[in-house]
């Protein structure tokens, strides 16, 4: 699925009180705002201009249309008139698609000599976007509100962001993820409800037997082994004269990518603990997986890799980084505190600050081969991390802002690529909450995907989401955690 192949319609609400002229106008402006849009390259997907509806019947059957056609991720409404509300129940009751009502209005300014009621009756949607907005409120649904100038640039961003928070909807109804092998032994926090994501998030999440794996990698072809390894030599440096080990990460990519391609899935999830009749694990292969888009979660942690991946359908074509990734180890500096991240190989160079090194070193962990893998440090700039948790009965989605930052120290013996990074509010406040809230040691970090972004998709997906953020005290967030228990409690009776 490309972002750009997604579409969103644009419905504006209105009645036939005022005439034909007027809607007419409505319909024309309508229509010139969507070529607008489009034109202005600011937004990563098309908007389609698909009338003015002003009746139950029309409003209904637009609900059903776009419920029904997959190139639509999602409806954008807006009330150049009045359009009572009533009249868009049964439409909204059935309407499955992410939904944003945009308060704006065709022209920027009030024309004080001009105006007249001809002109109030016209352009009144300061008076339709609230009969709009109570139907919304009073159904709940879960909608995204914008309010602005339709060309001013805050409305632009928050509309684009919002997309891509729908693209990621979309992505996530029809997302599928391999798991070769089961997860990691006695880790909880990898665990979770299958058929719960599958209800709620739309993943099909599947086992594959390792010695599946292994037979399709001793099906892989020297020749398509040449090519991936020419394929490395064009995206990343050698630093290695270990060719033997880094063809055998080739021959284990193509294989995982031929597996994942037979199946529909662009995520997976493997073990160090599962690699029977495997040489290693794999390291360079899964890096250069993720780095074109693929997600994936370590010690079989499924929740991530489809996290990873719908990030990175959220962020394609932005500037900066989206990965798995796994806390570490920290600085303690009083003052200066800041958090190591990295993974025992899995890293995605989509963050790599420079040109990525194959190297092979012995790992530690497991019992397989010194594996090779892609070696860098993680490039700077604000992000967010985000984790997905299985409460019980409920996901939870934690979000945080953070600072990746350049490494502030050197770091030649550690053979694994690392992004270092300060929390907010500050390192120690912020993991008292993340632990308050019971975020996971795997997350997603990314410099492309906002935190609103994400609190836009858990609102569209319907499971909880909790911001920590330069604002969070412990105490606050503690009261939101106990609140929000309650009230999920109640949403799920
Ligand atoms: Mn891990």
């Amino acid at each position: 699925m490309e972002l750009k192949t997604k579409e969103f319609w644009f419905l504006v609400g209105s009645q036939f009180l005022y005439g034909p002229e007027v809607l007419d106008t409505v319909a024309a402006r309508a229509a010139e705002m969507a070529a607008w849009w489009n034109e202005s390259g600011k937004l990563p997907c098309k908007v389609v201009y698909k009338g003015t509806v002003k009746t139950d019947g029309e409003i209904t059957k637009a609900m059903k249309d776009a419920n029904a056609d997959d190139a639509c991720a999602g409806i954008i409404t807006w009330c150049h008139t009045f359009s009572p509300s009533k009249m868009w129940i049964h439409g909204f009751d059935l309407l499955q698609k992410p939904y944003c009502h945009l308060a704006t209005q065709y022209n920027r300014n009030i024309p004080n000599l001009e105006i007249d009621m001809d002109f109030m009756n016209l352009n009144q949607a300061a008076h339709g976007d609230r009969e709009h907005g109570f139907i919304g409120a009073r159904m709940r649904l879960p909608r995204k509100i914008i309010a602005g100038y339709w060309q001013d640039e805050p409305v632009l961003n928050e509309l684009a962001a919002w997309m891509r928070s729908a693209v990621g909807v979309a992505f996530s109804r029809e997302l599928k993820v391999i798991r070769f092998g089961d997860n990691m032994r006695e880790v909880a926090v990898t665990e979770g409800d299958k058929v719960e994501t599958h209800i709620k998030l739309g993943w099909q999440v599947d086992y594959w037997p390792v010695g599946h794996l292994v037979e399709t990698m001793d099906a892989v072809t020297d020749g398509e082994i040449d090519a991936k390894m020419a394929e490395y030599r064009a995206r990343y440096d050698f630093d290695t004269d270990d060719i033997a080990t880094v063809r055998y990460q080739a021959r284990e990519e193509v294989a995982m990518r031929k597996i994942l391609a037979r199946e529909g899935a662009c995520a997976f999830s493997n073990n160090f603990q599962d690699l029977y009749g495997m040489e290693q694990l794999p390291g360079l292969a899964t890096q250069n997986m993720m780095a074109d888009g693929c997600g994936y979660g370590g010690e079989g942690d499924w929740k991530t890799a489809a996290m990873t991946a719908i990030m990175k359908k959220m962020a394609e074509g932005l500037e900066g980084g989206t990965l798995f990734m796994e806390d570490y180890t920290y600085d303690l500096e009083p003052g200066k505190e800041v958090s190591l991240g990295a993974h025992m190989l899995e890293v995605c160079p989509s963050i790599a600050a420079q040109r990525p090194k194959i190297q092979v070193h012995h790992l530690g962990i497991g019992d397989r081969q010194p594996p090779a893998r892609l070696v860098f440090e993680g490039k700077a700039g604000p992000g967010i991390v985000a984790t997905l948790i299985d409460m019980g009965g409920r996901l939870r989605l934690l979000v945080q802002d953070i600072e990746v930052i350049k490494p502030i120290l050197e770091m030649p013996n550690l053979p694994v690529a690392r992004v270092m990074w300060k929390a907010q509010p500050d390192l120690l406040t912020g993991v008292k909450c993340w632990i308050l809230a019971g975020g996971a040691h795997h997350t997603v970090l990314s410099t492309a995907v906002t935190a609103q972004m994400m609190i836009d998709w858990a609102r569209m997906m319907e499971i909880e989401c909790v911001h920590i953020s330069a604002d969070t005290t412990p105490e606050a967030l503690e009261k939101e955690l106990f609140y929000n228990d309650i009230a999920w409690k109640l949403k799920n009776i």
